[in-house]
């Protein structure tokens, strides 16, 4: 993604109330939350802000489908996206018009049918539609193979590209220090509590560190003997130009995940697929994944080419050799995905893809995130491991985190999350 270095703060001070690695949605709506607060903030980001998957993603705010553990933290999140625009005081492309993830099998429809009581019982609309419905919602959608779709009205999407950015604009604004092109290498412990990072600015003291470092963050923690075995997902993405159709502002997920912006273009990714490029990280951790593998066998994708050899010649041992992880996207998939788009929106006429673009989502085995304090290092916090599903999270998990931080409590059960789960921490 191109975008220009913004919001870069001219020096590190020499010490934070808080230090966050990683200018993330996550790492800048905290850096947002905390700065609010009156919490001396300084934020790191080894590249651009937003740089990595949260500018890269389909821009899905969903509830539906939801872990029960996730869910209050989601529909808490829906609410804050509600009010995002004005609070931020930019347009972020935000619209309430729904989630559909649409259905051809029975066994799909069963799957959907069974999480719709779990919805019921927080109070969300989530229903299954028939396929006359679908066509309704989706005037334009010719698929004939639909046999309806699982949809929650109050489900919403907006635009990747503006959000993390309008969130470290705003904590910049409210005193938060932001800098791009400042990876940190390692953080430091003493006795047990967190007391310092090094940047590329040099030694940063800080009182509490927050590491919201996405697919980087298990490189980051293992130093510290804290485990964190995620494994890198790849998802690819491409665009339109603009088409001569208007498709209701959503996330549609079927045969193609895609979604119209408001220029008329419409990004379009594989969906129902999962790419595993194998590196050195697979074998250590590859066998907590199994049960997510075998539950996801028909969509898992694995594939040894170059970024095993570029792991070997430890290319993703540092944080300043990617800038901004970039992976290519599969283009003969995304071309497939175009063709059957295609066909499921005949009055779209023929299109080409105008850009294409990939990136590594951080998945957990147990696709939960990792958020809170870790138990051997006072002090130091983690908010990384969405599994693909962060996004929408965001605004919920910045404010999550800077209460955590100030030692307020979070209003949600955080057990299905600990850091604790994977480890027995070490003391650094
Ligand atoms: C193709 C795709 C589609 C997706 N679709 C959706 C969707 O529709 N809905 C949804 O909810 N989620 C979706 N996701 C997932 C979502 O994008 C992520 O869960 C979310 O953006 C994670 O945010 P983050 O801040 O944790 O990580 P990131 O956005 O990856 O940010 C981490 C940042 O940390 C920086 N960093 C790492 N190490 C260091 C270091 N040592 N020093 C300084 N900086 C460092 C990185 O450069 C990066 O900018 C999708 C993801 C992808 C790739």
């Amino acid at each position: 993604m191109d975008q220009a270095v913004m919001i870069t703060a001219s020096a590190a001070a020499q010490a934070y109330d808080v230090a966050i690695v990683g200018g993330g949605i996550m790492g800048a709506a905290t850096a947002y939350n905390l700065a609010r607060a009156g919490i001396k903030v300084g934020l790191f980001e080894k590249g651009r802000i937003g740089g990595e998957q949260s500018s890269r993603n389909w821009g899905a705010v969903r509830q539906q489908e939801r872990d029960a553990a996730e869910l209050p933290l989601m529909i808490e999140s829906v609410r804050l996206w509600m009010g995002l625009e004005a609070e931020l005081g930019v347009s972020l492309d935000w619209h309430q018009q729904g989630h559909l993830s649409l259905v051809y099998d029975e066994i799909t429809s069963e799957v959907f049918e069974k999480w719709i009581p779990l919805g019921r019982e927080h109070g969300l609309d989530t229903r299954m539609l028939t396929s006359k419905e679908v066509h309704h919602l989706l005037p334009h959608y010719r698929d004939r193979d639909c046999r309806g779709g699982l949809f929650t009205s109050s489900d919403g999407c907006a635009e990747p590209e503006k959000v993390t950015i309008a969130f470290a604009r705003a904590a910049s604004e409210k005193g938060a220090e932001v800098f791009e092109l400042t990876s940190v290498s390692s953080i430091e412990a003493q006795n047990g509590q967190v007391c310092a990072l090094w940047t590329e600015q040099g030694c940063v003291k800080a009182d509490s560190i927050l590491v919201a470092a996405g697919a980087w963050t298990n490189r980051l923690l293992r130093p510290l003997g804290i485990r964190h075995p995620s494994l890198w997902v790849r998802g690819s993405v491409g665009r339109t130009g603009v088409l001569p159709i208007e498709i209701r502002k959503l996330v549609a997920w079927g045969k193609t995940a895609y979604r119209q912006r408001s220029d008329g273009r419409v990004n379009i990714a594989v969906a129902r697929a999962a790419f595993h490029d194998l590196t050195g990280e697979s074998l250590l951790n590859g066998m907590k994944f199994l049960p997510a593998a075998t539950r996801n066998w028909r969509n898992l994708r694995l594939s040894l080419g170059s970024h095993a050899v570029r792991d070997l010649m430890g290319d993703f041992a540092d944080f300043t050799t990617h800038r901004t992880l970039d992976p290519r996207p599969d283009w003969r998939r995304l071309e497939n995905t175009a063709r059957l788009f295609a066909q499921e929106y005949p009055e779209a006429g023929p299109f080409n893809l105008e850009r294409g673009w990939a990136g590594f989502m951080d998945f957990m085995p147990d696709e939960l995130p990792v958020l809170g304090e870790t138990s051997s290092c006072r002090g130091l916090f983690v908010a990384a491991g969405f599994s693909g599903a962060g996004f929408g999270m965001g605004p919920v998990i910045g404010r999550i985190m800077a209460d955590l931080i100030q030692g307020n409590p979070a209003g949600h059960n955080l057990s299905r999350f600990s850091p604790k789960r994977f480890s027995k921490e070490r003391q650094p």
